[in-house]
């Protein structure tokens, strides 16, 4: 049967993707050996690697002085060499989720961390508004897309005071264009939107380095794995090589312009039918409301009911639409991967379901 892949990370890539790969692992590229086994330093890995920073830079219309790194340890990771290589004294952070919240917690370990708003009293249900970021802060942190509440901020703050912005893009990268200029770090894990898990991706503006007294431990450093390409130590070449694949297919696509335009239309279709199917109701506020990961939750009437339409999607081959335990109901992740047929399969799935109860 065919199977509609909603899961929340790691998640649905491209058929292009997934064939490239499948092919190189068997061959890559007229080498006679398979990916998972070729040295990172050889030729061909080395233009692979090359040719996928150099088209995330095209993709997001990288300016001049920003790199771009691949590094090991997942967006996780990013939460600590963060406020390492950029907090002095202070920074500021938005708490929007689980990922936020986890962010602040290592940022805490550096400094001190002002924490502007938070809408966890709310269950994160919302982000939070007319906060204000003190002009004393080294940077503020946010994280544009909340892959558990499913909510998302599908724009560029500006705290108008010149602060250095870093965001955590792990769930919504290259599901939009993004002017990188107003950033000076925007980090990634790739296995949302772009590859397999095991890599993460950085987009450093380079002019944020440097200015921080503690020693910075060298695999901790942006500056190494600027100055090494991405090759410091052995990177993680499987998903890299998947990762050009799929950056090979948003060309193809049409760029980020065209990828927004399906995003927009296939959360539209899915929102409209929980707006409208009386069995349903989303979770978070309208306005706040995830293109990436949509999530809802049966309607309190029904609230018994939810157990029998996980087994009745899931018999109709839906993956992954469990909701995250700290949510409950239900979540379908809608990656730039996910065809819009597979929303449309979901959606019949709920009306049948209201038809039949
Ligand atoms: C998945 C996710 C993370 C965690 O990523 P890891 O690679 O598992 O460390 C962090 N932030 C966001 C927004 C995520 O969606």
């Amino acid at each position: 049967m065919n199977k509609h892949n909603f899961s929340a990370g790691p998640s649905i890539l491209s058929e292009y993707t997934i064939k490239n790969s499948a092919a190189a692992v068997i061959d890559f590229e007229g080498t006679g050996l398979s990916i998972l086994e070729v040295s990172h330093r050889g030729k061909e890995f080395v233009a692979v690697c090359d040719e996928a920073r150099a088209r995330i830079k095209k993709l997001l219309d990288v300016p001049a002085g920003y790199e771009v790194v691949f590094l090991g340890g997942g967006a996780s990771l990013q939460f600590c060499m963060v406020p390492f290589n950029l907090l002095n004294r202070k920074a500021s952070y938005l708490d929007t989720g689980t990922w936020a919240s986890n962010a602040i917690k290592e940022a805490k370990l550096f400094g001190e961390v002002d924490v502007v708003a938070s809408s966890k009293d709310a269950n994160y249900t919302f982000i939070p508004k007319n906060y204000r970021v003190g002009e004393d802060s080294d940077y503020f942190h946010f994280t544009s897309n909340n892959t558990i509440y499913g909510t998302e901020m599908r724009y560029d703050p500006d705290c108008g005071n010149g602060v250095r912005l870093v965001c955590d893009m792990s769930s919504d990268i290259f599901s939009r264009p993004v002017d990188v200029s107003k950033y000076d770090i925007i980090y990634a894990g790739a296995q949302k939107n772009l590859a397999p898990a095991g890599v993460t991706l950085a987009i450093v503006r380079e002019g944020s380095l440097g200015h921080v007294e503690r020693a910075i431990p060298t695999m901790l450093d942006y500056r190494t794995h600027i100055k090494k390409e991405s090759m410091f130590n052995t990177p993680p070449v499987f998903p890299i090589f998947a990762a050009l694949q799929t950056l090979k297919w948003y060309k193809e696509l049409g760029g980020l312009e065209a990828i927004e335009k399906m995003n927009l239309e296939k959360a539209a279709i899915l929102y409209d039918e929980i707006d409208r199917n009386r069995l349903f109701r989303g979770t978070v506020a309208t306005e706040d409301r995830s293109i990436m990961n949509v999530c809802f939750v049966m309607n309190d009437e029904y609230k018994d009911m939810e157990a029998d339409f996980g087994a009745f999607a899931s018999a109709a081959g839906m993956v992954g639409i469990k909701g995250h335990r700290s949510v409950g109901g239900f979540r379908a992740s809608l990656y730039n991967a996910m065809p819009k047929s597979s929303v449309e399969a979901l959606i019949s799935t709920m009306k049948t379901f209201e038809k039949q109860h």
